[in-house]
């Protein structure tokens, strides 16, 4: 890959997730007449995504044009219990007929990825990552083993068909025919007989085995020993301790209900499994932004997992810690001395943004992955956490702001030249977010470093990263003196040096095709104007909510609103929550209607490219955070919901330290009660209760 103008240290490699072989495809013939859904009768077609049983479930029956009917009962599962597992299981019944059936399942190697030039948040090439390296029949499975073109890496995919066709005559093949392994089952049906197809894929990469091969054909007779039956009761199992923990019902609407839920499901599904991967902002389910991790997977989904399955929260931080030498080798690419700098865009740890601008230079993901630990901590007291890779995160990543932010004349610590949330305002000085940010970063990395060495648990750490005084003390003298704006004028806080200084975007009178603006305007042309993208400031009030009066947060909120464009998904789920927080319900109840269904109803028109991940924690966090008013800080757990007009109620689970809870909000009526767990202490609309056995209930 090539910088049309290389300058010094530019980025000029990027990683991409690519496409593995393709194990889906499976074809079906009656009587030599292809099964075609734009020829013949569909007599009934429904599709059904099961999120108890974590499965997706198709029925078609089928007329051909020859008036002989089938039923198709197709249901596909990707297996947690074993993650490199993938099934289908294909069921073709005979309905008016009796004839010959002939089912056709591909296992294809010659795979490209997706790609739109005109688009910047899709690849501008369309190339083949993967070649061919080795194929081979084993133990009944075709087992191909790819290289990728450019790193080299190992994967390998293997698949077992087997078909089960009864009392009923039929032959079996499989040939390997280029790229592609053909398996071909074929027998004659009666009519109301059925044949069923079980078909098993397994998949390995040379990340995590090292020999991918043997880890394929390993994982292929596993699958095959236990069967679907064990794999489905073990989705159910899995499923049903996920959703204990999460939960969650809004009484008095159904669809707003489902969207949350589905929101919540697709989260699981592009949740990492172990520290080589993070959550994508697409997830696994598209193409878009290349698979690469953004800061949308601490600030925006972490939360999620931190409140009801804190163990994948910790996997995605352990991520972070795995690549904390890359961040290293990015900081001093960046010129700097000392500290970490986290890549904007990223798989395995280095910087895949292209763009600096509105990509590397948003210097704010340092203090967002701190942030995220410093949750973590507050949610679940995982200690040994901190002590063993927690509190590195947080002094590494505390470092660099020491060495990118200097006193101005006036004393006062400033950030110049980053880039904040809003990706429409760029390179500028003390964005008011990032400022927030840096400071409790700081504030944080001395103040957990502190509370370890009263318990002697930094010695080795100390030592290790040579951790000096007087370094901490240049911390905490940084984030006391951090400039954080304020417009006395308009009483609020300008979202950077010059942000005020602009002429308005004029939003109202903008074509509505012409948004979203990234794909209309020059990035220049909006970096010059008064107009957000996303949430920024705002951002701000929801996680560093004590740096401002409610007052000024309001007129802000409310200033920043007329100039926010709302293009990036990013966007609603906070207003919706700040909205809240400041009590302004109506507005809430608006921004969180926009974000709840942005996936399931397609409203920013680009699904296709993959589900909109931070907005569905986004979404999370509208009605924890934002609607039940959830905190948890310093100070403890603290709640005091309220319901947006509409609402009959709101029951949710989540876990706060080791016990599960769960809170129920009636018109009136809050009531708390403890599942599972020990004792807890909690604020409720600002007073203490010990909740134990009893359920605690308050009006309010
Ligand atoms: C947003 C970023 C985000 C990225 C990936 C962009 O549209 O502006 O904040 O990290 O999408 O979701």
């Amino acid at each position: 890959m090539n910088q049309a103008e290389n300058l010094c240290n530019f980025v000029t490699e990027k990683e991409v997730m690519i496409n593995v072989a393709d194990t889906m495809t499976i074809c079906l013939e009656i009587d030599e007449v292809p099964l075609d859904m734009t020829t013949g009768k569909i007599i009934e077609h429904t599709r059904i995504l099961d999120m108890d049983r974590g499965i997706t479930v198709r029925k078609l029956i089928w007329e051909s044009p020859e008036g002989k009917q089938i039923q198709l009962d197709v249901q596909r599962m990707t297996s947690f219990e074993q993650r490199s597992l993938f099934i289908i299981d294909y069921k073709v019944s005979a309905l008016n007929f009796d004839g010959n059936i002939k089912l056709i399942s591909l296992h294809r190697t010659d795979v490209a990825n997706y790609s739109n030039p005109d688009d910047p948040r899709l690849a501008c090439e369309s190339r083949k990552n993967i070649h061919l390296q080795d194929w081979g029949i084993e133990d009944d499975s075709s087992v191909a083993v790819c290289e990728t073109v450019a790193s080299g890496l190992k994967l390998c995919s293997a698949v077992c068909n087997i078909a089960d066709w009864g009392d009923a005559l039929a032959t079996t093949d499989l040939t390997i025919d280029g790229s592609t392994a053909v398996y071909v089952s074929q027998g004659e049906l009666r009519k109301g007989d059925s044949v069923r197809l079980t078909k098993y894929s397994v998949f390995s990469d040379s990340r995590r085995e090292a020999d991918v091969k043997l880890a394929a054909l390993r994982d292929m007779k596993r699958a095959k020993v236990q069967g679907t039956e064990y794999f489905y009761k073990a989705q159910e199992d899995f499923l049903s301790e996920f959703w204990r923990h999460c939960d969650m019902e809004i009484l008095g609407d159904d669809a707003l209900n489902e969207a949350v839920r589905f929101n919540m499901y697709q989260l699981l599904q592009s949740s990492a499994s172990d520290d080589k991967c993070s959550i994508a902002a697409k997830g696994l389910s598209g193409e878009g932004y290349e698979g690469h991790y953004f800061w949308d997977s601490e600030t925006f989904i972490l939360p999620f997992f931190v409140m009801t399955n804190p163990q994948i929260a910790k996997t995605v931080l352990e991520y972070r810690y795995s690549t904390l030498n890359k961040a290293g080798e990015n900081a001093r690419l960046m010129g700097h001395t000392k500290g970490v700098l986290f890549p904007w865009r990223t798989i395995t740890g280095t910087e895949c943004s292209g763009y600096y601008v509105s990509g590397g230079a948003a210097y704010h993901i340092n203090a967002d992955i701190a942030y995220a630990v410093v949750k973590y901590y507050q949610v679940t007291d995982d200690r040994k956490f901190i002590e063993e890779k927690g509190l590195e995160l947080l002094i590494e990543t505390a470092r660099l702001w020491l060495d990118v932010g200097c006193y101005n004349r006036d004393g006062a610590f400033v950030i110049n030249q980053v880039t904040g949330p809003d990706e429409y305002t760029c390179l500028i000085n003390n964005n008011y977010y990032t400022n927030c940010a840096a400071k409790f970063n700081m504030r944080w990395a001395v103040k957990l470093y502190r509370e370890l060495e009263s318990a002697g648990q930094v010695v080795k750490l100390r030592e290790r990263l040579h951790v000096t005084e007087e370094e901490l003390r240049e911390m905490d003298k940084a984030a006391d003196a951090m400039l954080l704006l304020y417009d006395e004028t308009l009483g609020i806080n300008p979202q950077d040096d010059s942000f005020l200084s602009k002429p308005m975007w004029d939003l109202e009178n903008t074509p509505k095709e012409n948004f979203p603006l990234l794909l209309h305007y020059h990035p220049l042309h909006l970096y010059r104007h008064q107009v957000c993208k996303q949430a920024d400031t705002v951002l701000a009030y929801f996680m560093f909510e004590n740096e401002q009066s409610k007052e000024v947060m309001e007129r802000s909120f409310r200033y920043y609103e007329k100039v926010t464009a709302h293009d990036s998904s990013l966007s609603s789920c906070v207003f919706s929550i700040v909205a809240s927080r400041l009590g302004l319900m109506d507005e809430a109840h608006m921004y969180f209607d926009d974000s709840a269904k942005l996936d399931l109803e397609n409203t920013q028109g680009n699904t296709k490219h993959g589900i909109h991940t931070a907005n569905m924690g986004g979404c999370y966090m509208a009605i924890v955070n934002g609607f039940a008013r959830v905190t948890i800080d310093e100070n403890g757990l603290s709640v005091a919901p309220v319901l947006p007009k509409g609402w009959q109620g709101l029951r949710f689970n989540m876990m706060y330290r080791n016990s599960l809870i769960r809170l129920e909000v009636t018109e009136g009526v809050t009531t708390v009660e403890l599942l599972d767990g020990t004792p807890l202490e909690i604020t409720l609309y600002g007073n203490k209760y010990i909740l134990d056995k009893q359920t605690i209930k308050v009006n309010y």
